[in-house]
């Protein structure tokens, strides 16, 4: 099949690589043209595990290929997928400006049917404004399907191969046919895509990340009911997780989530209700949640030190708002770090892959270590946000030789109590006792 898409981030780049690789022609646009200037040299443009393999070779293929002129991408594809950002507006709305804007263009270049295919996170109701945009602009036929993306950073190649389930919102029965046909490969059995109209594929995609953020507020609140009754977060987690209602997954007590996803989207679904007049009590209550545990973990720093950080100097292991990204979106780092400098503290970080995007979006204002150990050269505490493997198993030997003094605030529970008991450490983590 003959494939535009429009947008080249996490989401557009992963979907253009992944649908090439299964033998469709794929032109990937971008307006950012520094970006498509290095993708033509077959470089990729963010860190995504096993992305650049299959990227070079489709493109070595000639199967992926890359412009940032519209129009030509659209004369050569029959199916437009949109994968455009959708940033959260000052009310926590969803910015539909980029998906709109592009759906005018699209309007303006159309010469003959296609199919236009929305995979960006949009509110309910999308789909009928995208109609309404092109049908505005043009004359000639097409359809508009809600296809939202289910894919996590880190991981993503593999969720788009193997997806669990792939949700196609349309009318169409001839999209349909097209739709089971471009995404079989894509599938071991068929029962994964799942049709339904627009409007509910739209709403389903706010109501998994609605749902998984819960689960993760959940966790958080019980982490702190776990510190002052002297429970452990860990075993809560394991004998709820064993029951197959509840599932194992996303049950882990941390610093709240972030990325780009969970914060806006949540926020969005939220604003959706009010503007209907109605009320999402439990998605509220999760977003509150989230706040607090990020404040309660950084008090917790600050009362340790007497609630004066001034002159302190933080070591922060993790940047990315979790393991395999360099993603920084929402990430609880920048939130920790802008407490600490506002605090006075002095912050030295370290992050496997995170870290050039750190420094394009707040400069000096901390320093890079160039590994993990350099960051504690004299550091009054180490504070550990993203739970890389590469913190996982560390020598606590050098850690203490490096730290001014042997604490650590974990925020993601990554190290046994009794061992670090042993290793005579003070250890703060979430939900479980403090190792003094
Ligand atoms: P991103 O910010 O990584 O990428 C967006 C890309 O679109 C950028 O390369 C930007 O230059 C480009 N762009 C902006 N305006 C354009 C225009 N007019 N024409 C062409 N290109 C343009 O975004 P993302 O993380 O890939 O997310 C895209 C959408 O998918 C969002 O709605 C997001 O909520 C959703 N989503 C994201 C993820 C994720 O893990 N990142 C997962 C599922 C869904």
């Amino acid at each position: 099949m003959r494939i535009a898409v429009v947008g080249t981030g996490y989401v557009g780049l992963v979907t253009g690589t992944c649908l090439a690789e299964t033998g469709n022609n794929v032109i990937c646009v971008d307006i950012n043209e520094q970006k498509v200037a290095q993708m033509q040299q077959a470089i990729v443009p963010f860190y995504e595990p096993d992305l650049e393999g299959i990227f070079k070779r489709n493109i070595a293929q000639g199967r992926l290929t890359f412009t940032s002129d519209l129009e030509s991408a659209i004369d050569a594809s029959t199916i437009v997928f949109l994968a455009l950002p959708t940033p959260p507006n000052e009310d926590g709305s969803a910015d539909l400006s980029y998906v709109l804007n592009t759906a005018e263009n699209i309007g303006k270049c159309l010469k003959s049917f296609k199919i236009i295919v929305n995979k960006s996170t949009v509110p309910v109701g999308t789909a009928d404004q995208v109609r309404e945009m092109v049908a505005r602009h043009s004359k000639h036929p097409f359809e508009v399907v809600s296809n939202p993306e289910f894919l996590r950073e880190g991981v993503a190649v593999m969720d788009f191969m193997k997806p669990n389930r792939i949700i196609v919102g349309t009318h169409s029965e001839e999209v349909k046919k097209v739709f089971s046909e471009l995404y079989a490969p894509y599938m071991r059995q068929g029962e994964r895509l799942i049709f339904m109209d627009e409007r509910s594929a739209e709403l389903t995609k706010y109501a998994a990340n609605a749902f998984l953020a819960t689960k993760i507020s959940f966790m958080n609140e019980i982490s702190v009911l776990c510190e002052e009754l002297g429970a452990n977060v860990e075993m809560i987690r394991k004998g709820i997780g064993t029951d197959d209602r509840i599932g194992k997954q996303f049950l882990y007590a941390g610093i709240g989530y972030g990325g780009s996803c969970f914060p806006k989207d949540v926020q969005a679904l939220s604003k959706t209700a009010t503007d209907i007049d109605s009320k999402v009590n439990i998605v509220e209550a999760v977003i509150k949640t989230n706040t607090q545990q990020r404040e309660r973990f950084f008090h917790k720093i600050s009362d340790f030190f007497g609630g004066n950080l001034k002159g302190k100097r933080i070591a922060l292991w993790g940047l990315a708002f979790k393991p395999e990204t360099d993603d920084l979106r929402e990430a609880p780092s920048l939130f920790l770090i802008d407490k600490f400098l506002a605090e006075g503290a002095t912050v030295a970080a370290y992050d496997p892959v995170a870290m050039d995007s750190t420094r394009k979006q707040i400069g000096d204002r901390i320093t890079y270590a160039s590994n993990q150990y350099d960051a504690l050269n004299g550091a009054d505490a180490l504070v550990i946000v993203t739970e890389w493997q590469a913190f996982r198993n560390p020598d606590f030997d050098i850690m203490a030789q490096k730290l001014t003094n042997k604490v650590i605030f974990d925020g993601r529970n990554l190290y046994d109590l009794n061992r670090m008991e042993e290793r005579g450490f003070y250890y703060n983590s979430v939900g479980r006792k403090t190792i003094l």
